[in-house]
């Protein structure tokens, strides 16, 4: 155990467990940018970099947004368990490098993890006590179609499967801790934030309290 104990230490510093935010949303509903904003504010924040089989998009860079491999690779890591879930999305294989966000957890760092529902699932149970996860809900079907409309240059077959797909994942709505409607991206966000502050309050995930208790009780 290392670091001050007494009652002064500033409850930021009480020692915690490090929190694997989850968050999932159909493609179209914000997420990104949700994510992107909570990395960009939250220094205490870090992303998890997945690896993935799908070919780099131009606007993307290697090790930041993904760790691109090839099919070969990939399985050879899947084999060998150095991944900590992993599933295929929309034809592409993507996984979670078990070995960075074990790390994590264990020096009480929290890490954001951009997954699709089956990951979510794999995390919380293999996980439980450190997961919390957000589900990015459209404030409706139209407007999300509007969105992709807006969005991509994809042709009209691409964002009828793009939809499509979105049912799937909205389907699982239930399996997921909070559920956020993105209807203002500023109120969505800061919903985000609130539920990212609250949880890193909570007593369970703060072994360091116990101690920091017990200086304050004995204090004179
Ligand atoms: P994209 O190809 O558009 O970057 O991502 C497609 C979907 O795959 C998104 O829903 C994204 O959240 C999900 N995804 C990205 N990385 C992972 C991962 O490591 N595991 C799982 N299960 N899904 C992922």
């Amino acid at each position: 155990m290392s670091g001050p104990t007494t009652a002064s230490l500033p409850s930021s510093r009480i020692k915690r467990r490090g929190l694997m935010l989850v968050l999932s949303s159909p493609s179209g509903a914000g997420k990104s940018t949700i994510a992107r904003n909570l990395l960009e504010t939250d220094t205490q924040l870090s992303l998890s970099v997945s690896v993935t089989t799908r070919p780099k998009r131009a606007s993307e860079i290697e090790g930041v947004h993904y760790e691109f491999l090839s099919a070969r690779e990939f399985e050879r890591m899947r084999a060998n368990d150095e991944l900590l879930e992993w599933a295929e999305v929309h034809g592409n294989f993507y996984g979670t490098p078990r070995e960075a966000a074990e790390r994590a957890m264990a020096e009480g760092r929290d890490m954001l993890f951009d997954i699709d529902w089956q990951g979510a699932l794999q995390l919380q149970e293999k996980m439980t006590a450190d997961v919390v996860s957000i589900f990015i809900l459209p404030p409706s079907m139209a407007e999300l179609r509007a969105r992709l409309n807006r969005r991509a240059e994809d042709a009209e077959d691409v964002i009828e499967r793009r939809l499509k797909n979105a049912r799937l994942e909205i389907e699982h709505w239930r399996e997921y801790d909070y559920c956020v409607v993105n209807d203002d991206l500023g109120r969505a966000f800061s919903a985000c934030q609130a539920i990212v502050q609250s949880e890193r309050l909570r007593r369970d995930r703060r072994p360091g309290l116990f101690e920091f208790v017990s200086d304050l009780l004995n204090e004179t």
